[in-house]
């Protein structure tokens, strides 16, 4: 596209640094400049349209242009529009959204405590287990076991906590507190002939032989995305957790499980906990918790640490840790409004259903000779593309392919993410089956675009 003298793009171009973005690229071909949306369509200031296949970044649920939530936050702008959460402090809609969290959540978690980010809610779970380590008169107690592919944010310690190179390489992370063991993906990490049951049996012999090298009184706590989505929605073999569960519990090692992508609705239950049979110490939401309206995220935890955390904070004063947005009141209200409406609509039903017939369309190409792998659940899924099939053999240099497909689908009126050359798809939850289908259709072109 020209980029014209003064334009918006142009501006765009002089001044504002992009996440996730070749810069010299961008300023050669400028942006992409969306303008408003409605529903799961996105349009941009040329007119165009596009299916939203990504909801934004895995976390418009309720779709674009909601007035409800737009109303809830002129609503508490009006009455109260910040407040903080120090030191006694508080405001109705986080009270609300706390007590709500505690409610939803998987049994055991009843202590919520917010920040604005998924990186800064990881944060806060090292400096929360470190915290509780340190309360327990244990402070050698303090590593995280990371997946390789793992996602959990881009600050100091979730971007070491992070397993994907893209966000290591050129920042000296991970830092030495982290140690990463296998991503639980049977497609690319299984050996010859292992069965999905023998992997799972595998990957927590692994864990358990990384935690008895480490020694298990220096190691904290494991974290994982119950299914792992930037790193490839990646599912991992069924009985997987239930096996990484156990090993944690013999070396008194906490599970958390980071659902900031996961959480509300987006396999077809309200948690993937639920799904893979997950019962976390400590829970990290954020995206669909306000539809990613206001930027909000929670770390839920268990009584135990809270007793644990609460007595250390009397012993040194204060629990110093928090940020000037936690708990929010506009934020909170948005997110208040936001899970009313995911209930009152079945949401979390309509991707279970919905779902389904997404994850059926797409399988439908997987013997299609550029398809490595279809996976997903509910309404979470990506299908792999490969230089040769048989073999599984990435294209060179991987990513090479996802990157024409990803702004050859601009073209066809799709926005999708490219991992690398696996085509994400995470579309709001409200999206019905006829929509799929469209969807789809601009899927198939483009796929034939790229041939
Ligand atoms: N954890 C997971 C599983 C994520 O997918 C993300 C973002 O995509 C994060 C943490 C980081 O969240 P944020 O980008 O809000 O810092």
């Amino acid at each position: 596209m020209t980029v014209l003298p003064n334009s918006l793009h142009a501006r765009d171009i002089a001044y504002q640094i992009h996440p996730y973005t070749n810069m010299r690229r961008h300023e050669r071909n400028g942006p992409i400049v969306i303008e408003r949306g409605s529903g799961i369509h996105v349009y941009d200031d040329q007119g165009r349209e596009y299916i939203e296949g990504l909801a934004g970044l895995w976390s418009v649920a309720v779709g674009f242009g909601e007035s409800r939530l737009v109303e809830a936050a002129a609503r508490q702008m009006a009455k109260l529009p910040y407040y903080h959460t120090f030191t006694h402090k508080s405001n109705e809609p986080s009270i609300e959204l706390a007590e709500k969290l505690a409610t939803m959540t998987p049994d055991g978690l009843d202590h919520v405590f917010f920040t604005n980010s998924g990186s800064e809610a990881n944060d806060t779970v090292v400096k929360l287990a470190w915290y509780y380590n340190n309360a327990l008169g244990r402070p050698e107690k303090k590593k995280f076991i990371a997946r390789n592919g793992g996602y959990h944010g881009i600050t100091i310690a979730s971007g070491s906590l992070t397993g994907l190179q893209v966000n290591q390489r050129g920042f000296d992370l991970p830092l030495p507190f982290v140690k990463h063991v296998t991503c639980p993906h049977h497609y690319r990490f299984a050996e010859a002939g292992e069965s999905e049951e023998a992997f799972a049996d595998r990957l927590a012999a692994e864990l358990e032989a990384t935690i008895l090298a480490e020694g298990p009184e220096t190691v904290a706590a494991f974290i994982g995305e119950p299914l792992m989505g930037a790193g490839g929605v990646l599912v991992p073999p069924r009985t997987y957790w239930e096996k990484v569960q156990a090993v944690c519990r013999r070396h008194d090692v906490l599970v958390v499980a980071d659902e900031v992508i996961n959480g509300f609705g987006r396999l077809g239950t309200l948690f993937a906990c639920e799904h893979f049979g997950i019962q976390p110490d400590m829970l990290v939401v954020s995206k669909q918790i306000t539809s990613s309206y206001q930027p909000l995220a929670a770390v839920v935890v268990s009584d135990a640490i809270y007793q644990a955390i609460a007595d250390q904070s009397e012993r040194l004063g204060t629990f110093g840790h928090g940020f000037t947005a936690s708990g929010h009141p506009v934020a909170t209200a948005v997110g208040l409004e936001n899970l009313a409406i995911i209930e009152e609509r079945g949401l979390v039903a309509n991707a279970a259903k919905v779902g389904a017939h997404l994850q059926a369309r797409l399988r439908a190409f997987a013997d299609h000779p550029l398809v490595g792998e279809v996976r997903g659940v509910g309404l979470i899924a990506a299908v792999e593309l490969v230089a040769d099939k048989a073999s599984k053999a990435k294209f060179d240099p991987p990513g090479k392919v996802g990157f024409r497909f990803f702004e050859k689908a601009h073209e066809h009126g799709l926005i999708i993410r490219a991992i690398q050359d696996s085509i994400a798809f995470c579309p709001p939850l409200i999206i019905t089956e006829a929509q799929v289908d469209e969807m789809i259709d601009r899927f198939a072109r483009t796929l034939e675009d790229i041939q």
